[in-house]
């Protein structure tokens, strides 16, 4: 069956990678009409517009997209794109795996999937200087906002992506024992979730500066991690730097009326045009992106080829030790498929 989606090229590196993954996805027989739509820098100098109408009709309409890194022009009246991407869609789910792959790190048995929940916490931007003396910026305070529905909708996904993905346990991260209100409800309400999938998957609970230490000690003893906003954006780009970086780290984006696909690294302006770029984390993007709309046998074929080239250290980008362009290691890849 034909899938349909929108495809984001973005700014930098970003066309590069996004045409290697089509190249890739197209050469391991996925039937995908894409929708190119642009946003980022490429958006604002065709329209003078960082998220064009356009671009989100379409993402309505195919409720799927893989996007490239983008651009948040500098200056002001324009949105942090990503954060209102999230917004627009309710992409309540941020979903990010480590997995070790290239030789020669630290760690070698690190299979991480990091749950985030991506809307509330101290993320909802609402902050305010407050004026003690004269001086207008004396203090400031941010909100934190946890929900009772938001807290059980992102431990009830990460428990639903473990039965799915055979995966056994599910750790709740949090910071409850100081946080008392917001981080207390986030707990409780993940305490409840975890019972209704006791005997299927185990649940334990760790404070975050503990999870911290034990992540750089023991880190393959993780399987699902879930926890709160901010947690979750510091945590995930440790989980990140543990398997080599975010060059080979994809995102989900999930939502229950669409879910965006990305590289977790930004448009990469110092190799840009290059041609040298490491596809890798978008290409495992698409890998989550089939995995989603339940495309498993070919999302397993395509992440075995992406893992057997990088393992083999023969033909890789130079940020993972090689010398590789990235039109050669994309069809390296091909070639294992
Ligand atoms: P960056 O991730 O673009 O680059 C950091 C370093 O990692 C650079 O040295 C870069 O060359 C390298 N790198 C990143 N991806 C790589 C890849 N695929 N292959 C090889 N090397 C890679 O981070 P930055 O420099 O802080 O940000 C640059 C721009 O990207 C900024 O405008 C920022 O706003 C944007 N950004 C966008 C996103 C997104 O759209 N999701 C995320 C982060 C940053």
């Amino acid at each position: 069956m034909t899938l349909h989606a929108t495809l984001i090229p973005g700014d930098g590196i970003g066309p590069g990678i996004t045409d290697a993954t089509v190249r890739l996805l197209a050469a391991a027989g996925a039937d995908i009409t894409w929708d190119v739509q642009l946003a980022g820098m490429a958006a604002v100098t065709k329209y003078n517009d960082p998220i064009p109408a356009a671009t989100l009709e379409s993402i309505r309409k195919t409720k799927l997209a893989l996007k490239g890194p983008l651009e948040t022009p500098v200056g002001e009246g324009f949105r942090s794109i990503n954060v209102a991407l999230r917004k627009e869609f309710d992409l309540y789910a941020n979903v990010r795996p480590a997995k070790s792959v290239v030789p020669g790190l630290r760690f070698k048995d690190v299979d991480v999937v990091l749950v985030r929940e991506n809307t509330e916490g101290l993320y909802i931007g609402v902050e305010n200087y407050v004026k003690i003396a004269g001086d207008a910026h004396a203090a400031a305070q941010s909100m934190a906002v946890i929900t009772r529905h938001g807290s059980e909708r992102i431990v009830r996904y990460a428990f639903e992506y473990a039965l799915a993905h055979g995966r056994k346990r599910v750790t709740i991260v949090h910071k409850a024992n100081i946080l008392k209100f917001s981080q207390g409800l986030f707990l409780e309400t993940g305490r409840t979730v975890a019972k209704e999938y006791a005997g299927r998957v185990a649940c334990d609970e760790k404070i975050v500066d503990a999870c911290a230490m034990e992540l750089v000690m023991r880190p393959e003893r993780f399987d699902v991690i879930v926890t709160t906003n901010l947690f979750g954006d510091i945590l995930s780009d440790l989980t990140s730097g543990l398997v080599g970086g975010l060059g080979l780290t994809p995102g989900a984006n999930i939502g229950e009326s669409a879910a965006i696909f990305e590289a977790v690294h930004g448009t990469a302006p110092d190799i840009a045009g290059k041609g040298i770029a490491n596809p890798t984390a978008v290409m495992l993007a698409a890998v989550q992106m089939l995995e989603h709309v339940g495309d498993t046998a070919r999302a397993a074929r395509i992440r075995d080829a992406i893992e057997t080239t990088l393992r083999e250290q023969k033909t890789v980008t130079g940020d993972v030790g090689g010398s590789a362009t990235t039109e050669q290691y994309t069809d390296a890849v091909i070639a294992k498929l």
